[in-house]
């Protein structure tokens, strides 16, 4: 496949838009009166992981407000397993089986891990036991843990409970936002392992990373954003070859 950005919209990657999780056309957001994203065409199919690479303000992460629901885009549209969602509230985009994880900020600090993992159940009205289970099955360290402040984790370890989340919704789509930011190399290449179970069990996984080389080893897709608009999407190893060594450095 060859990478050219005028064919290698995301609508090209060949995803039958029945076998979609997530879908966004022609859309455009920004903040007040600041457009950010410029008519951003990307199409997510069920189960597979598709890396968003990008340098710092391409518009990432308000690409992911949008498709979490927490941004209302000024046109265009968002489908979630061919639903069109763009104007509901983000309670809605959770039910319809969107698990956002936002950078870092994904869990209450003032609560102890089980009281978390207490409001996860909550949320997504499962039993506390199931879901105490299900997050210590993945993460045994979390057991050990579970009196000890969320704000007093390590940062791998909170990123950990915060994944948790995704056991509890069993989403259809996961928006994971910078996971590895901040943390050692170990911990990462952990949380990079899960992803890829988490995407064998049928999880769509949407990852916006600074850690181009590891995304692009998890990811089935890629997609390069500049300024508000998608560049390249492709096979990953393609994308990586057409990215150049000064810019693939600037996100690695
Ligand atoms: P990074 O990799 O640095 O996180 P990004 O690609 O995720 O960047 P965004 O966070 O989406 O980029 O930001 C895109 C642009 O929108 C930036 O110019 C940023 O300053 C601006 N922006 C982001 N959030 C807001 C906000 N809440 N209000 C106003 N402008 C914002």
């Amino acid at each position: 496949m060859s990478v050219s950005p005028a064919e290698l919209q995301a609508l090209d990657i060949g995803a039958d838009p029945a076998i979609a999780a997530l879908e966004v056309y022609h859309l455009r957001a920004g903040y007040g009166r600041v457009e950010v994203l410029h008519g951003v065409n990307l199409v997510l199919p069920r189960g597979s992981v598709l890396a968003l690479l990008g340098p710092n303000g391409a518009g990432k992460t308000t690409l992911l407000n949008c498709a979490s629901g927490i941004l209302r885009p000024t046109s265009g549209c968002v489908h979630i397993a061919g639903l069109h969602v763009n104007d509901v509230a983000p309670d809605a985009f959770a039910r319809a089986g969107v698990c956002s994880i936002p950078e870092g900020r994904g869990v209450f600090p003032n609560l102890t891990v089980n009281e978390n993992l207490r409001v996860f159940s909550h949320a997504g009205n499962i039993p506390y036991g199931l879901v105490q289970e299900r997050a210590f099955t993945r993460f045994p360290r979390l057991k050990d843990r579970g009196g000890q402040m969320a704000a007093t984790l390590s940062g791998g370890e909170r990123q950990m409970l915060s994944m948790s989340r995704a056991f509890v919704a069993e989403p259809a789509v996961m928006l994971l936002d910078e996971i590895s930011m901040g943390l050692a190399p170990l911990i990462v290449a952990e949380l990079y392992d899960l992803v890829g179970q988490l995407a064998a069990d049928g999880i769509a996984i949407l990852l916006v990373e600074q850690f181009a080389t590891l995304a692009l080893k998890v990811a089935d897709y890629a997609a390069v954003m500049r300024q508000g608009r998608i560049d390249i999407v492709g096979d990953p190893d393609e994308v990586a070859d057409h990215l150049s060594g000064a810019y693939l450095g600037e996100m690695r």
